[in-house]
């Protein structure tokens, strides 16, 4: 209190006669009122890790949250580390509902579906088979990834707490480990959690392998011949990753078994479809449920191949965070100690561990990717991702997708990627919003080719949602035949000769990726025609003569 008193007399030094007559005031009411008795608490909440070793063999680890194809292989990876853990299911409508009923007003709607889901499937646990609630307590915790902000992610943690104490489930518990943090995570010797390297590297790869198995999927299934086999092939390639992970087994064995299922998918590339990409919001753009009322498969459904993003351009960003952040903060020289103004740090080794790490992650990706015969895919640069938005977006800016929307946008456009960019931004989330809403605008205005689409998703309203997609998917359409028609012209073929190719490997092969030139993939493949065009003709004039 004498603090108060000392900063008090101080600030009546500096200002006006009226301003220090008021501080009186304030201070003499305060003493009144005897505030300036009351000793002032910060109000704190721990992040408590009470999983003890002792505990471990009873104790079954939930989590989920990110793709189907993640949970799943997510699970397997840390079975194989000794725990016991189940993923959730993917969030729907009611685990909106139960998020809604438990959790805080105004939060935005992933939280309300991540929580949600949570609270659905202890009452699963309770009212379905049967389990007391001191048994879900004391049996089951939850892990999720938390953050510091600067959007409602950082009250994530907060907000399971409540709506768990709201649904009756009290002192359940909600392990945080934080994204920024990476391998500096805190866990003491008692805890059965070890946020540790083997713990990290675990994670990574069922991260890389789920996204590298949904890569697949979305270039392959728009053209299936058969409906339904490259889901049935991509089920049997998740299960043998599973085991491989589980069983901590050496995985490019796996992968090329796996190449082996998805190359018996019968594929047609002669079909035009334009090509989506699906942008926004994390989780809003991740999710495969209700969340983002299914628009991968409403996409497919309506002729359109999907392009999504990647968990691991994610954890590239975060990356890029770090090395933005240091590069800046190392250049504030003066403001403390040290050479570079950082006394006690070593910013120097900092920016080479990071580089380091986003070097590794770009080989582990692309080893795994090349074993299953994923190729052709880039892992996003993020520096130019920053550079491109930030003439429009600070890179300064956090929270949400930070400046990566814009960025994205500009490229797809830019670089023919795609033919329309669909922003998913969650109801509540003033990131996300800001950026779609305001920033994104401009964009367009100064991008006229851009097909750009930004929706919000509420939970509610999907048949609205549809509706827009479906009137700016018509424009897509177009775009991709202008796309495919061009590339006929150019490769002097007729689209009744285009019959004749059509079970050369750049149509027919599932596993074959043509050269970028447009966005559209059929087009690439009819420009990737050429080279192959006239030993196609030689073979098939040899084999007519010869009777075959
Ligand atoms: S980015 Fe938006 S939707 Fe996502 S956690 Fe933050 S506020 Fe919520």
């Amino acid at each position: 209190m004498s603090g108060i008193k000392e900063e008090t007399k101080h600030k009546a030094a500096d200002v006006p006669a009226y301003e220090s007559e008021l501080l009186r005031f304030q201070a003499e009411a305060e003493r009144q009122l005897g505030l300036e008795e009351a000793k002032r608490v910060q109000w704190f909440d721990p992040v408590p890790r009470q999983f003890l070793m002792k505990d471990r063999a009873s104790t079954t680890i939930l989590f989920g949250g990110l793709t189907m194809a993640h949970d799943y292989l997510v699970e397997g990876a840390l079975a194989g580390l000794g725990y016991n853990v189940k993923h959730m299911d993917c969030p729907d409508s009611e685990s909106l509902r139960f998020g809604k009923e438990f959790g805080n007003r105004g939060q935005c709607n992933p939280t309300y579906f991540t929580v949600g889901n949570l609270i659905k499937y202890l009452h699963h646990l309770r009212d379905v088979e049967g389990k007391s609630k001191e048994e879900i307590v004391s049996k089951y915790l939850f892990i999720t990834s938390g953050s510091c902000g600067p959007c409602r992610f950082g009250t994530y943690v907060t907000e399971y707490r409540k709506a768990l104490r709201d649904a009756g489930f009290d002192g359940f518990r909600v392990l945080l480990f934080q994204q920024q943090s990476g391998l500096k995570q805190v866990t003491g010797d008692e805890s059965a959690l070890k946020l540790d390297t083997s713990f990290f590297l675990s994670f990574l790869k069922a991260v890389l392998l789920g996204d590298i198995l949904n890569a697949i999927g979305y270039r392959i299934r728009p053209y299936e011949v058969v409906p339904g086999s490259t889901d049935a092939a991509l089920e049997r390639c998740k299960a043998f990753l599973y085991k491989a992970l589980r069983d901590d087994r050496w995985l490019i064995p796996v992968l090329r078994k796996c190449r082996k299922e998805l190359q018996t998918v019968k594929v047609d590339r002669t079909l035009v479809k334009p090509k989506v990409s699906v942008i926004g919001e994390f989780w809003a753009m991740t999710t495969e449920g209700d969340g983002n009322y299914q628009l991968q498969r409403f996409l497919e459904q309506e002729g359109a191949e999907v392009e999504v993003q990647s968990v691991t351009a994610w954890i590239l960003y975060l990356i890029w965070e770090g090395r933005y952040d240091t590069l800046k903060r190392m250049q504030l020289k003066g403001e403390d100690g040290g050479r570079y103004g950082l006394e006690g740090k070593n910013p120097v080794m900092r920016m080479r561990m990071l580089a380091v790490a986003d070097r590794v992650l770009r080989v582990m990706f692309q080893t795994y990717a090349h074993a299953i015969g994923l190729t052709g895919y880039h892992l996003p640069d993020m520096d130019k991702i920053a550079d491109v938005a930030h003439r429009h977006y600070n890179n300064h800016l956090r929270g949400g997708e930070g400046h990566m929307e814009v960025g994205k946008l500009i490229l797809n456009v830019v670089k023919r990627k795609v033919n329309m960019t669909i922003s998913v931004k969650p109801f509540g989330c003033m990131p996300s919003s800001g950026v779609s809403d305001g920033v994104q605008s401009l964009i367009t205005e100064k991008y006229p080719d851009a097909i750009f689409l930004p929706i919000e998703t509420t939970g509610d309203g999907a048949i609205n949602v549809y509706s827009r997609v479906q009137m700016m998917l018509f424009k897509a359409k177009q775009a991709a035949q202008k796309e495919f028609e061009e590339a006929l012209q150019q490769r002097n073929i007729t689209q009744d000769q285009l019959g004749q190719y059509g079970s050369l490997s750049a149509f027919a092969n599932p596993l074959r990726t043509s050269r970028h030139v447009v966005a559209c993939t059929a087009a690439n493949a009819v420009y990737g025609v050429r080279k192959f065009a006239h030993w196609f003709s030689f073979r098939r004039n040899n084999q007519e003569l010869e009777g075959v």
